[in-house]
């Protein structure tokens, strides 16, 4: 699954918002506006060079393995999940929770926060694969524990409502995975952790995925 860090949209708006501003700075204070012809280029320049710093689009996919994150005309960072020595959970203010991915390079680095839909599940799904790489000791501490899906006792998890969907009746993974959720992860109306798994077990062991629409099984609804 892939999910964009910084779309491109928020880019073209503070490019935008920039220039807007710059050039109502330039045509408002005198004697800026008597050098506009030189003074109007290097501050449009600018203002797109510090988008460019601070908001230029972003692109991550996890297939499992590894996450690749691209960003136009800068060479594609990869950190496989098996380089991977610390996940730490931490709070940033005014922005909400986030957990900090890191590797033995700290260009590669990420940040993902557990409140949005796509990136819990690719939390999860990171969770999982460092159960079975026997990786958990990456971990920091409890509370990324639950946002990683791994359980461990402790208070129940705040990001996860109340009345939670269970994981899929068929296949054990969780909802996220299947067709017809609110995030781009199953594949070909597949569930995603299934396709996943097909792939790595050894031909003869191979089964076919679960395609149950998402929550189809869902009892009635608690009170
Ligand atoms: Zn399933
Ligand atoms: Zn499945």
């Amino acid at each position: 699954m892939s999910i964009w860090l910084i779309r491109p949209s928020s880019f073209v708006t503070t490019a935008v918002v920039g220039c807007v501003v710059w050039l109502l700075v330039l045509e408002n204070t005198d004697w800026m506006a008597r050098h506009d012809a030189v003074l109007g280029p290097i501050g449009l320049v600018g203002a797109l060079a510090l988008t460019w710093a601070m908001n230029w689009p972003q692109h991550l996919t996890f297939d499992g393995d590894r996450f690749v994150r691209r960003a136009w005309l800068r060479p594609a960072l990869v950190l496989p999940v098996s380089d991977i020595t610390a996940v730490a959970g931490y709070y940033l203010a005014k922005a909400g929770p986030r957990i900090a991915i890191g590797g033995s390079d700290p260009r590669l680095a990420l940040d993902l926060m557990p409140g949005a839909a796509d990136q819990a599940l690719m939390l999860r799904r990171l969770g999982r694969r460092l159960e079975h790489l026997d990786m958990t000791n990456v971990i920091a501490d409890e509370g990324t524990r639950r946002a990683l899906g791994i359980p461990g006792g402790g208070l129940r998890d705040p990001w996860t409502p109340e009345h939670h969907i269970p994981a899929c009746p068929a296949c054990g993974h969780d909802w996220r995975e299947h067709p017809g959720a609110s995030t781009d992860a199953a594949i070909k109306g597949k569930c995603a952790e299934c396709v996943y798994e097909t792939k790595h077990l050894p031909r003869r062991e191979r089964v076919t995925a679960c395609s149950a629409e998402a929550g189809s099984w869902q009892g009635p609804a608690v009170t």
